[in-house]
């Protein structure tokens, strides 16, 4: 895996902290994050510390970082208290889930009745 980050990458500016942002969670390999427009009361982006473009570009040796970013959503979902009363994980991948952001993000919404399936 290349450590390293992406020129003008939005969330290797956040990961390194040269952009600034709510953090609630860290550790070894993963960040996360509030997100800045909300879906729900619990709306929490985790992302790898390195650049991945997206779930279809990781590689077999980036086993480590997908695991530990659905690591870091269990203890993410039991600090803010949503762990029995539900939430959902979700990956955009491309154009038609409206990925915008092409750095690796697992979103964790929860904190209310989520709707299935999304829009
Ligand atoms: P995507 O649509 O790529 O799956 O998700 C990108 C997410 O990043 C969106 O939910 C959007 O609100 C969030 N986002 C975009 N720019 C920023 C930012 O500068 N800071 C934070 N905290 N979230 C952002
Ligand atoms: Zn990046």
């Amino acid at each position: 895996m290349a450590e390293q980050h992406a020129e003008g990458c939005l969330f290797c500016g956040i990961a390194t902290g040269a952009i600034p942002s709510t953090r609630v969670y860290e550790d070894e390999k993963v960040i996360g994050f509030r997100d800045i427009n909300p879906g729900a009361p619990t709306h929490v982006l985790i992302i790898p510390r390195t650049h991945i473009a997206g779930i279809n570009t990781p590689e077999a040796e980036d086993s480590a970082i997908l695991s530990a970013l659905v690591h870091a959503a269990k203890q993410i979902a039991q600090r803010e208290g949503i762990a029995e009363s539900g939430y959902r994980l979700v990956w955009n991948v491309g154009p038609d889930a409206g990925q915008s952001v092409f750095h690796l993000h697992l979103h964790l919404l929860g904190g209310r009745k989520l709707a299935w399936p999304p829009g």
